[in-house]
């Protein structure tokens, strides 16, 4: 189950791009602090709740760096994104959106995005694949989990079929197509997450099986 498929766990082609804090003069990194640690902390100047600056440094029963308010205390703590998509399939064919927006801009995906506030993972890829290929859905069953810890996200993708075949290109979308498997733009595929569940999903067809598939990525530089 785990890593079965081709391309996945092994990074080949990982590269999300997010912010890296860096260490700098002002910060109040505590001694022994652990610098790989702290990389994968977003940056952030000015509180939130109050408007005054804030610190990197560990709180006190913590035992990672943390944007700390001068003032009035705060702890703003930075955890994970989820990013929810799926593999939309009209008959034999594979929906696909070319991304119009960076990161990888021009390169072939599946509807995913950024899952919000009090919604669910289901609504999430629901709500992604008509944003971004103007195409209904109704939405099957998990389909990959992928870890991609140095973006500090967590990739969820499911199974879907397209309800009446219908589909277009949202504003993050250049084109959509319905692409058959041998057709698929593997080379041009965005992200390793995309290409780790377009794999399982035809590995798992061929099969006549739907599993949950689990991998991690490691970042690489396009
Ligand atoms: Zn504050």
């Amino acid at each position: 189950m785990a890593g079965r498929c081709r391309g996945g766990g092994t990074g080949r082609r990982a590269g999300f791009k997010i912010r890296f804090w860096q260490q700098s003069e002002s910060s109040s990194l505590s001694p022994g602090t652990n610098i790989q640690q702290a990389i994968s902390v977003r940056t952030m100047n000015f509180c939130s709740h109050c408007g005054q600056a804030v610190s990197l440094k560990i709180p006190p029963g913590d035992n990672l760096p943390r944007f700390v308010c001068d003032d009035c205390g705060t702890i703003h703590y930075q955890n994970p994104n989820m990013v929810v998509g799926c593999v939309p399939v009209w008959r034999d064919r594979v929906l696909l959106c070319k991304r119009a927006i960076e990161p990888r801009s021009g390169y072939w995906t599946i509807p995913a995005g950024f899952l919000e506030n009090r919604e669910t993972l289901e609504q999430a890829a629901t709500r992604e694949t008509y944003e971004e290929a103007i195409a209904k859905i109704d939405l099957g069953s998990l389909l990959a989990v992928v870890n991609v810890p140095h973006a500090s996200q967590v990739h969820i993708m499911y199974r879907a079929e397209l309800v009446d075949g219908k589909f277009g290109a949202g504003l993050e979308t250049l084109e959509t197509g319905l692409f058959l498997e041998q057709d698929i733009p593997w080379s041009l595929i965005a992200f390793p997450s995309v290409r780790f569940a377009l794999e399982c999903f035809f590995a798992d067809r061929h099969d006549g099986r739907q599993e949950v598939h689990v991998t991690a990525v490691e970042r690489i530089k396009y």
